[in-house]
């Protein structure tokens, strides 16, 4: 197993719990629950969803979670590690549920943002910093890779926040539960998003430097033409921005 630490703060709230669940509506459909853990979310999503995958890294928590399924046709549990999981494979309109280990949130969220349309939704808990981060604004000293992205592919509506006595263990932070959905019509193609990502990626690189010194390749008529002073740093940029900034870069073929 890696050594990324799993996050093993189990939600205790029952209340938190049955809200989370609620905030899905009545039927649901197909759920992708991510992180299982001793099954706080997963008793109540297997009664609502017609068809539930719960993914948990740990083989201890998913053998305990499988023996409590046994004979569920419509419940799998599937001991994996969500980071390498293909989701892509899941029937397109599921919709994706979790109290997130916090090592792994970001990554995770990264990566669940290039699904696209075929994720109905991303009900989760975080960190109130990541849930921070994903709300951003140009100039926030937050702003960073995972602001620029969700704001470019993703809507957000927040929950509820949990204090750290909603765990156990509790947390030194308190969490927050939000929706997350694909924009219906993101300003991308999944096809220009991975060289869009590499851009914000390597903007932020050095995030005390300027866009100049992160960006060296980019020559002054390229600079002119996005219409942005490479004297300034990646946080103060809005997506809208970014977005001109790739289309210069592209046509100076950087
Ligand atoms: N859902 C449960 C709850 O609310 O009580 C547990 C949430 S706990 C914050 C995070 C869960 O994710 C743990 O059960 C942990 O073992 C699991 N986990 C950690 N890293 C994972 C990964 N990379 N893939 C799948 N599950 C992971």
């Amino acid at each position: 197993m890696s050594r990324v630490p799993l996050g093993q703060h189990f939600l205790v709230d029952a209340e938190r719990a049955a809200a989370m669940v609620a905030s899905l509506g009545a039927r649901p459909g197909m759920v992708v629950e991510i992180g299982p853990g001793r099954g706080a979310l997963t008793f109540g999503l297997a009664a609502a969803a017609s068809r539930l995958l719960a993914i948990e890294k740990d083989p201890r928590l998913a053998a305990a979670l499988r023996r409590a399924f046994a004979g569920r046709e419509r419940v799998e549990v599937r001991c994996a590690d969500a980071l390498e999981e293909d989701l892509s494979a899941c029937p397109a309109g599921f919709r994706l549920v979790g109290n997130l280990p916090y090592a792994v949130a970001t990554p995770l969220l990264l990566r669940w943002m290039r699904l696209g349309a075929h994720v109905a939704d991303l009900t989760v808990m975080v960190q109130r910093e990541v849930a921070r981060r994903l709300a951003a604004p140009p100039g926030d000293p937050a702003r960073g890779r995972l602001s620029v992205l969700a704001q470019l592919l993703l809507t957000a509506e927040p929950l509820f926040d949990l204090g750290p006595e909603c765990f156990d263990p509790p947390p030194r932070v308190v969490s927050s539960a939000l929706r997350l959905a694909p924009r219906p019509r993101p300003a991308l193609g999944a096809a220009e998003l991975p060289g869009f990502e590499r851009l914000v990626a390597r903007a932020f690189a050095r995030r005390r430097k300027t866009l100049r010194n992160n960006l060296p390749e980019l020559s002054a008529a390229a600079w002119d033409a996005a219409g942005i002073d490479p004297g300034r740093r990646a946080e103060t940029l809005s997506v809208a921005e970014f977005l001109r900034l790739r289309a210069a870069a592209d046509s100076a073929q950087v």
